[in-house]
């Protein structure tokens, strides 16, 4: 592997990120058997060079390592301790690679369970998105026995953009969810600060690039600010079309307060942005971008850029 050879990956979970994932594999030379229980993700990834396999036994025939993309925490468990599933299966010589985003309790429970079957286990969790997943520019932050994580750092390589080494079992996962847990902090942050400006006569440039330089600064201001045609990046540009969609940003922290209260922490905060997440889901604005929690700043609802859906339909 580390000397450009070919690789035999399984691959479980070809959804939005699995799929573009498993076409970089191929891409890079490797061979990928997958598996989903969705026949039309198993379509997509085969048109990327996949090979198709009906279920878990399958793709991990052969496999020098095998990759988990699940939804959440229970998906991983069935996955891994259901009938058929990847304890079951699993030779010792396959390394095991959750990169799902799931709770940290899940997370511990992989290394736990792996390890009482003399399994190698490694949590490496992704951000950087579908577009991420594509470009095969992703960050990975890895957790787990310092031989594992050293073991896993080549097959993750072809998928990458940033990899680290985070630490020991779980560190990933931890880094993971307390990175998202800063960033929905600081969305609201940039949300309510860019109001404050405009409410109060500022020049919506004048005001970013002050706080650019300042130290309001944060990813999310230079990177997604709210207000339209200030940042290229930003969804505000379009009706909030998702960048970071609202409900995935609600996986992340809820993920983290729960991860919070497990440690006994006040993770007021987040919380809030949290509850704030959970107003745009209520609404039907799950698919939106996570920036429109906008909207709440103001007395009217409005967020700068944004129109209502069926506003639009109606105006058709
Ligand atoms: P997704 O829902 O598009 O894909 C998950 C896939 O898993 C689906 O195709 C589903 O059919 C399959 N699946 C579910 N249960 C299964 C089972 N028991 N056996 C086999 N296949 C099964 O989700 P996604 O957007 O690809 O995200 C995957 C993970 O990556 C999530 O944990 C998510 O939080 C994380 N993540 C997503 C993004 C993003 O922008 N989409 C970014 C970073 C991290």
């Amino acid at each position: 592997m580390t000397d450009g050879s070919e690789s035999q990956y399984g691959w479980i979970g070809l959804g939005n990120m699995g799929g573009p994932m498993t076409g970089n594999l191929v891409d890079a030379g490797h061979s990928v058997r997958g598996f989903d229980l969705d026949h039309r993700s198993l379509g997509d990834a085969q048109q990327r060079g996949v090979t198709p396999v009906t279920g878990i036994p399958e793709a991990l025939e052969g496999a020098d390592v095998v990759f988990t993309m699940l939804p959440a925490g229970q998906q991983v468990r069935e996955v891994f301790a259901g009938e058929g599933g990847i304890f079951e299966h699993a030779s010792q010589d396959t390394l095991l690679i959750d990169s799902s985003t799931v709770d940290f309790e899940t997370s511990r429970w992989c290394h736990r369970e792996a390890e009482a079957r003399g399994l190698r286990f490694v949590d490496a969790p992704v951000s950087g998105g579908i577009s991420g997943a594509e470009a095969a520019t992703l960050t990975f932050m890895v957790g787990g026995r310092p031989e594992n994580v050293e073991q896993a750092l080549p097959f993750i390589e072809p998928m990458a953009g940033n990899t680290f080494p985070a630490g020991g079992p779980s560190a990933g996962i931890a880094a993971k969810l307390a990175n998202n847990m800063m960033l929905g902090i600081s969305i609201m942050a940039a949300a309510e600060g860019s109001q404050l400006a405009e409410r109060l006569g500022l020049d919506p440039k004048v005001f970013w690039d002050i706080v650019s330089v300042s130290s309001g600064q944060s990813w999310a201001q230079k990177t997604w600010y709210p207000v339209p045609g200030i940042v290229e990046s930003a969804a505000a540009n379009n009706n909030y079309d998702a960048t970071f969609r609202a409900d995935l940003a609600l996986k992340d922290l809820t993920l983290a307060t729960q991860a919070g209260r497990e440690a006994d922490l006040s993770l007021t905060a987040a919380e809030l942005a949290t509850s704030q997440l959970q107003a745009l889901a209520d609404e039907g604005l799950g698919h939106k971008d996570c920036t429109l929690i906008t909207k709440y700043v103001s007395p009217e609802g409005e967020a700068p850029g944004y129109t209502a859906e069926h506003d639009v339909a109606d105006a058709a």
